[in-house]
């Protein structure tokens, strides 16, 4: 339970964390609320020679008003992103969702842009900023680019960041009236991953869905979208839902862990699916 000796540093702005991470090399790693590294570390799964802190700059802390999006920096705690007066009104799903990770302690330590980098397919956010279709920012030593949350998560513990790229905002869209949005996670006990995890967001009209993106949590190696869900429910009513919800597994290669098999998963992500969408549907 001790790790390996590492180096350590402070980086007062994005632009020193960069040069930090390319004099560090390989061995570099950014280090934000230390949740899901400093464990890892500790099992000596990760042995980095420089822990680059990112966390203590305050530049990267911040939830602002974007207009037609909320912009948070990655260094955004869980629990601020979960008391958000901004997003309570604005994107109230993110809210909820910050609030449903681990414990007090964890909500207090982990941020948003940590929970992204790191890649879970356990993970709360990864599964909400899909269903979301919230974009991410990233700078690195090319500039700045945005990345569609839906092609970031490329596998386990796998983005789409390059080397040296630090992931610097997330964005999310504004919800108006017209859009339902419902986050479900199952899991034994309060404090735990998600067995499974199902998120929707729904545009309506007149009783039936304009638009409806549905993501799957824990399903696969990264956050997936419930296609075939989708696909029948966009353009139908209430009365579609369960035969929606039934299509959420199609395509889906769920896990097997000490929690459950994938038929188990599979059932798991019909039944929340189908709630998610009831929900969604108010
Ligand atoms: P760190 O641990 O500091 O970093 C994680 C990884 O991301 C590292 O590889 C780091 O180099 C990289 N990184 C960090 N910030 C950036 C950045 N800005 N740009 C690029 N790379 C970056 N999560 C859930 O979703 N749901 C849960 O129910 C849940 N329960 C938990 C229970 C416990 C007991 C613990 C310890 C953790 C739990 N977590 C849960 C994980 C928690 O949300 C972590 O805070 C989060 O996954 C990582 O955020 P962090 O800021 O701690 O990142």
């Amino acid at each position: 339970m001790i790790p390996a000796p590492f180096d350590y540093e402070v980086a007062s702005s994005v632009e020193h964390a960069m040069e930090l991470l390319s004099a560090g090399g390989d061995g570099a790693k950014l280090l934000a609320g230390g949740h899901s590294l400093i464990p890892l570390m500790k099992l000596r799964f990760a042995r980095p020679t420089l822990l680059v802190d990112i966390a203590r700059m305050g530049s990267l802390s911040y939830i602002r008003d974007g207009g037609d999006h909320v912009a948070i920096g990655a260094c955004t705690r869980h629990a601020d992103v979960h008391h958000s007066e901004l997003l309570a009104e604005a994107n109230p799903m993110l809210a909820l969702v910050a609030g449903l990770i681990g414990d007090p302690q964890v909500r207090h330590k982990g941020t948003i842009g940590g929970s992204v980098a790191h890649g879970d397919p356990a993970s709360d956010l990864p599964t909400a900023l899909v269903a979301l279709d919230a974009t991410l920012v990233a700078q690195g030593a090319g500039g700045t680019r945005t990345i569609p949350a839906g092609d970031f998560f490329t596998g386990i513990f796998t983005t789409a960041l390059g080397a040296g790229e630090i992931l610097t905002e997330v964005r999310v869209p504004r919800l108006d009236a017209s859009t339902g949005w419902s986050y479900l996670k199952f899991n034994r006990r309060a404090q735990d991953w998600a067995i499974v995890s199902a998120a929707a967001v729904v545009r309506r009209s007149n009783g039936t869905a304009e638009s409806a993106r549905v993501a799957l949590g824990n399903m696969g190696t990264a956050p997936v979208r419930a296609r075939g869900t989708e696909e029948a429910i966009t353009g139908a009513g209430r009365d579609a839902i369960a035969a929606a919800a039934a299509r959420a597994a199609e395509g889906t290669d769920p896990p097997a862990d000490t929690n459950a098999g994938p038929d188990y998963r599979r059932h798991l992500a019909q039944v929340l699916a189908g709630r998610a969408l009831e929900a969604a549907f108010g």
